[in-house]
């Protein structure tokens, strides 16, 4: 007899976690940062003064180890000039001081796997590592919160308190290189998030230096806080534009103890999709909710994973999560209304390893894609869940129009689809075309009510299109943010108004 499936909600995350080593580079280039030649961060005696703050050892001058600071996933590199590694709000309120007595760029990091290039120091000036300020300060069973340090990697805060029978759902692919602050800077999205929300539904607190330098703390432990302009969600999502976050008091609940998950083909996208609001209906939310397009099918199928019916132009996978009990029950209920609602080839976890199995397909598409181009324009578009059908139409047409192979794969669950056109590095032509195609299903987005980042944020790699996106009364009202908080401009330039 198999074993009852136990696997708890982060075996879900890990059967999506993409390697971060093994990605080819999205390589979304469309603007290049106006690099000035230097800043003051290259001067001897400000490099002297930076080493006063936070210590000979904890910075880099040597230009032969800049490398891994000047890129993020986008692999696109604008070197430093120098890398500062500060062990806590104090040194990094001193270096913002310094940065805006003498006049360099500040550019905060995190993990370093950001998909638009937010990390990266395109105007020069130097970069804060958060490397240093790693650790978990206290994880509170009763009051249902941990306060952290943001260089913690997402994975390293999941087990903590998941160590403690907590949960922290927010669950980016890249949680195990990611960090906390990087994630709360990006307001970082993930496979959990239909069900239990992106990053900033966690965050509950933060201690911030702001551009300026001073040290504020925002918000609190309590999930009710109304007192004052909402400065907590202001610097949640804000890319390291408007402070330096230093310390998260962050949300937890309790942890799910297992998972189940059910996996169905489908004729059509159409159908596949049409399952979502029939679950909702049968007041069932599933944890996670992954549709595979015809194309992602093939891929599979050409990298010689797994072998689907003829008939097959969708894959839907539904994981749901609870007690043993409730999974059970939910997991036979998910099945049968996936059948009756044309899936078939339909698969059930009953053991640990099924689980495992079923999420293989999924697993295995971003290594299978890499036969299609070595390039590969990942973009995180989102619409109304009841128009990711017509997104995947759409994007489908652009890239059949201009020659171009596209993938169509995510969460529909709450309406956050990758659309990956691939293109081969080398050919210049072919990556004019695909740029098209990337302006176009952008458009197709905003077009069916949606907007061109789910997840991902805007960094330099999107700033070109952000007036596709937002009125120009909105780019007004955050360029005046960003003003008065930082009046000389010196954290994080080249992002997202350029
Ligand atoms: C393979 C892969 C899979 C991914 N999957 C997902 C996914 O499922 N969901 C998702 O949302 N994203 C995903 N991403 C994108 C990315 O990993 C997330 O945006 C993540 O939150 C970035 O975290 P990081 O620590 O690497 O941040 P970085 O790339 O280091 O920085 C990102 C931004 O945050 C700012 N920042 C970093 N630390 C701080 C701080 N302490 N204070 C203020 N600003 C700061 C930086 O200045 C920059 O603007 C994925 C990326 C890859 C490569």
């Amino acid at each position: 007899m198999s074993r009852q499936s136990t696997a708890t909600p982060s075996s879900i995350t890990e059967a999506v976690s993409d390697s971060v080593a093994d990605t080819p580079p999205s390589g979304v280039s469309f603007v290049r940062g106006t690099r000035r030649a230097t800043t003051p961060a290259s001067d001897d005696g400000v490099r002297a003064r930076l080493r006063e703050i936070v210590g000979d050892e904890n910075i880099i001058v040597d230009p032969n180890r800049f490398e891994p600071y000047s890129q993020d996933a986008v692999k696109e590199k604008f070197a430093p000039e120098a890398v500062v590694f500060p062990a806590n709000a104090v040194e990094i309120s001193a270096i913002i001081m310094l940065a805006n007595e003498v006049g360099f760029p500040v550019t905060a990091r995190g993990g370093g796997v950001g998909y638009t290039g937010g990390a990266v120091p395109v105007e020069g000036g130097i970069v804060i590592g958060t490397d240093r300020m790693n650790r978990i300060k206290e994880i509170n069973f009763d009051d249902l919160c941990v306060v952290t340090e943001p260089g913690v990697t997402t994975y390293d805060l999941q087990q903590a308190v998941e160590a403690e029978g907590l949960f922290y759902p927010p669950d980016p692919s890249s949680y195990k290189e990611s960090f906390i602050g990087g994630n709360i800077a990006e307001n970082a999205g993930g496979i959990r998030c239909a069900k239990y929300g992106v990053t900033k539904h966690y965050v509950l607190g933060l201690e911030v230096v702001l551009p300026t330098g001073e040290i504020i703390k925002t918000g609190g432990r309590t999930t009710k806080n109304v007192v004052g302009f909402d400065l907590t969600m202001l610097m949640t999502g804000s890319e390291g534009m408007l402070g330096i976050i230093t310390e998260a008091t962050l949300r937890l609940i309790p942890l799910p103890e297992a998972t189940r998950t059910v996996r169905a083909t489908f004729r059509t996208m159409r159908e596949a999709c049409e399952c979502v609001p029939a679950l909702t209906r049968a007041r069932i939310t599933p944890v996670a909710l992954e549709v595979l397009d015809a194309r992602a099918l093939e891929v599979v199928e050409a990298a010689g994973v797994l072998k689907f019916p003829e008939d097959a132009g969708a894959l839907l996978l539904a994981a749901v999560d609870g007690s043993v009990d409730e999974v059970e029950k939910d997991g036979r209920q998910v099945e049968e209304i996936l059948r009756a609602r044309g899936g078939f080839d339909v698969e059930r976890a009953a053991s640990v390893e099924d689980e495992q199995r079923l999420w293989d397909v999924r697993r295995s598409l971003s290594s299978a894609i890499k036969r299609y181009g070595t390039l590969k324009l990942n973009n995180d578009l989102v619409v109304p869940r009841s128009r990711v059908p017509e997104l995947i139409e759409r994007a489908t047409e652009i890239a059949d129009k201009h020659q171009t192979f596209v993938v169509n794969f995510g969460h529909v669950g709450d309406g956050n689809i990758h659309v990956n056109f691939m293109c081969d590095r080398e050919d210049a032509e072919a990556i004019a075309r695909t740029r098209l195609c990337v302006k176009e299903s952008f458009q197709a987005a905003i077009d069916l009510g949606g907007t061109i980042s789910g997840e991902h944020g805007i960094g330099y790699v999107k700033a070109p299109y952000l007036s596709m996106a937002l009125s120009p009364a909105e780019i007004e009202t955050m360029k005046r943010i960003k003003h008065a908080l930082d009046p000389r401009g010196i954290l994080n330039p080249g992002k997202m108004f350029v």
